[in-house]
């Protein structure tokens, strides 16, 4: 048997459906230069009923590329070959040619795990998680919390039956009916839903936070997400998503060219690191 040979891409995309304004090319574009890669970067908006024939364009060009909204379920289910973190999410955020096989990967899983370590200023600890949402994003966290230490992880949806169907793949997680039973005695509170990405909207009102509880929220906007300022104002170690989108951005180069990414380079490209993280006593 032959070792499979993993293919320099010759074209990233980043799928997508509505697209929008986005940060990756930017970000990705920065670390490409930085390690003298002439390789470009670009969205591509491609709604459901076209991804099937993108991806088989895409697989005979040997590209690769990034996964979002809509997709990430999608392309899980094309691939050739998953990665275990992937599989167990069911979600492909990153995507590359190996001789003719499609490989996915999930690199959001890791992360949430380093944007977690940056919030704590170290490794999780016998945490007890709220985690808010039960759409994709909460499943890459899951498969996260899973491999974490004694993690007490308590998981609500505005739908229920959406977090039924996610409790019933991590059995670990335990549902709970009500937004305050997930927050009660919480040490982590994790907004995986949307809530706060258009406007200035709160998952969960700061003052049932519980004292002393980090906050992330993976929701990112220009200038922070107003969840996450308001949890910082009202004394709370807290970080909104974009510290997880540049890592998941780093390892995802990681996987196409196997050489560490340039993150400081990827920091500059979205106006640098916020002032808590460049604060060592946070
Ligand atoms: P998704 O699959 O569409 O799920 C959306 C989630 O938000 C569901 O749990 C949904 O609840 C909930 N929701 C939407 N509107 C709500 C409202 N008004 N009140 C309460 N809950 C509401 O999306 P996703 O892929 O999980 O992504 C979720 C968020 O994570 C997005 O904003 C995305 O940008 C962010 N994200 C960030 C990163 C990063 O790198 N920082 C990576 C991945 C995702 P229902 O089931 O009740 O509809």
């Amino acid at each position: 048997m032959t070792a499979s040979v993993r293919a320099r891409p010759g074209r990233l995309v980043l799928l997508g459906h509505p697209l929008g304004h986005t940060l990756s090319p930017a970000i990705h574009g920065a670390a490409l230069r930085s390690a003298g890669i002439a390789v470009e970067y670009h969205a591509l908006d491609v709604p459901p009923d076209a991804l099937s024939d993108t991806l088989d364009r895409l697989i005979a060009e040997r590209a690769a590329g990034n996964v979002t909204i809509p997709h990430k379920g999608a392309v899980a289910a094309r691939c050739t070959r998953l990665t275990d973190v992937a599989r167990r999410a069911g979600a492909v955020n990153t995507f590359w040619c190996e001789d003719d096989a499609l490989v996915g990967d999930n690199t959001d899983v890791g992360g949430f795990d380093a944007s977690v370590r940056e919030l704590l200023g170290g490794a999780p600890r016998a945490e007890r998680v709220a985690l808010l949402g039960a759409g994709g994003a909460s499943a890459g966290v899951l498969t996260a919390l899973e491999r974490w230490d004694d993690a007490d992880v308590r998981l609500w949806n505005r739908t229920p039956a959406r977090a039924d169907a996610l409790a019933a793949r991590f059995p670990f997680a335990r549902l709970v009916g009500r937004l305050a039973d997930a927050l009660a005695n919480a040490t982590l509170v994790v907004n995986a839903t949307s809530v706060g990405l258009r406007d200035d909207a709160h998952p969960a009102a700061v003052d049932a936070l519980p004292s002393g509880a980090a906050v992330l929220d993976l929701v990112y906007r220009p200038g922070e997400t107003a969840w996450a300022r308001a949890a910082r104002d009202a004394g709370h170690r807290a970080s909104d998503g974009l510290p997880m989108l540049i890592e998941q951005a780093a390892l995802a180069e990681e996987r196409w060219f196997d050489a560490t990414a340039d993150r400081e380079a990827m920091w500059q490209a979205v106006g640098g690191r916020p002032a808590w993280m460049r604060t060592a006593n946070r």
